[in-house]
């Protein structure tokens, strides 16, 4: 696909500019190959170890378990962590619903809790609140006063490849012991304070979706410092395996193993990372520059603590200074070939999760109402980013003439 960027024949105006799309280089071809030519293609083989060993050493972790995907990542994570049937999980309830899923398919519940305005990530500060005031501590546990159940976990998600203010919401956290699974799903490469995300607590999760920063297709990563959890994580990643050679399973395992040809993949991609980095954190200066002077847009924010990845840039649109609404500018973009989108519904909004809590979250339904991602494929050209600038410009520019001409 991201060949099309170069195409010559087709006309500018009428070229379609992907939201994002992988950028698949260097030596994609000669791993991906050496599995079909000797037959490792599955889930052994030699690609898999050495994929895991390069996410580790990249995030600084001790061991690293591949999956088949982000959300079987989290799903195990879960159990890992000791997340049981019957718990409450506080989630971001501005993420992918795979944060809020992965709860539910150990048996638990998800607990949207609200974003934070500076930076659009979960607000360590509503967690505190919810812990404080809804819920009682009752003997080892904290238990949801209302529902009765035990709260057990927080799953912190980066969002849009920017960390989320992880001190403040592991000392939260601590206070409450309730344990930590990160959704770094959004945030490889990215920096919390130094350290990189995905990392920063006993145990995250990574994706390789064909969007994300880095891809194999479909894939997902587990990632630990601790023997005991990297140990399980693998076992209950296999099927639970006992004996190798009879088939004896010693609890419910998963088939959530990544195979041998996608890892090749991952392998090349791992060593393009730093390009794919550079590449986003690029689109998101060009952006910064090119969309600073319009009213009504907020630009893409980024922490002190942060060196965000900007892995899907994003911005606020404020339908009364702008002129038109996100959804708006959304269908008019489109018009112009430009794909756009909405952030993801919120969890407390969403038919899957709300029945069972469903909090004022303010917000996080701002952001949803104003926040637009913006092509930012790896890929992607000057020419491409000023064709978007422009869009947004006139765009503007025509709501202005129009209201403000007498
Ligand atoms: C992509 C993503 C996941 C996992 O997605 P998979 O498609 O299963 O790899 C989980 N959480 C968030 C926040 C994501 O963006």
């Amino acid at each position: 696909m991201s060949t099309s960027f170069k195409s010559e024949i087709v006309a500018p105006a009428e070229e379609m500019i992907p939201l994002c799309v992988p950028s698949i280089g260097g030596n994609a071809w000669d791993y991906v190959k050496e599995c079909l030519d000797t037959g490792w293609v599955s889930s052994v083989g030699s690609y898999v170890d050495r994929f895991e060993k390069m996410v580790a050493a990249r995030l600084g972790a001790a061991y690293a378990v591949a999956t088949v995907n982000g959300t079987s990542a989290l799903h195990a994570a879960l159990i890992v962590s000791g997340v049981r049937a019957g718990d409450e999980v506080l989630v971001s309830t501005l993420t992918f619903i795979a944060t809020a899923n992965a709860a539910r398919y150990v048996g638990a519940r998800a607990v949207p809790i609200d974003a934070e305005a500076r930076y659009w990530q979960i607000d360590p500060e509503q967690a505190d609140r919810f812990c404080r005031t809804q819920c009682e501590q009752s003997g080892d546990h904290l238990v949801n006063r209302r529902t009765g159940r035990p709260v057990t976990a927080i799953i912190p998600a980066h969002i849009l490849g920017h960390p989320v203010d992880m001190d403040a919401l592991c000392e939260v956290a601590a206070r409450y012991r309730l344990k930590v699974i990160e959704d770094a799903a959004e945030g490889l490469g990215a920096l919390y304070k130094g350290r990189s995300v995905g990392n920063v607590a006993p145990i995250g999760c990574l994706s390789f979706n064909g969007n994300k920063l880095i891809t194999t297709g479909g894939g997902g990563m587990i990632v630990t410092n601790d023997p005991a959890w990297a140990k399980r994580a693998r076992y209950l990643t296999t099927q639970a395996k006992d004996d190798p050679l009879e088939y004896v399973h010693g609890e419910l395992g998963y088939n959530y193993r990544l195979t041998n040809l996608q890892a090749a993949l991952g392998c090349s991609q791992m060593e393009q990372l730093d390009e794919h980095i550079e590449a986003k954190k690029s689109i998101a200066a060009s952006y910064n520059r090119l969309l600073a002077d319009i009213p009504g847009i907020t630009l893409m924010p980024q922490a002190d603590f942060a060196d965000s990845a900007s892995w899907l840039y994003t911005i606020l649109i404020d339908e009364n200074q702008f002129g038109l609404s996100a959804r708006q500018v959304l269908a008019a973009l489109d018009a112009r070939r430009i794909q756009t989108r909405p952030l993801w519904q919120p969890m407390h909004l969403s038919p899957v999760h709300a029945a069972e809590h469903n909090p004022a979250c303010p917000v996080a339904d701002r952001l949803y109402r104003q926040g637009l991602s913006l092509p930012c494929s790896v890929g992607m050209t000057e020419a491409q980013l000023h064709r978007v600038s422009d869009a947004l410009h006139s765009l503007n520019a025509k709501r202005t003439c129009t209201s403000d001409a007498a």
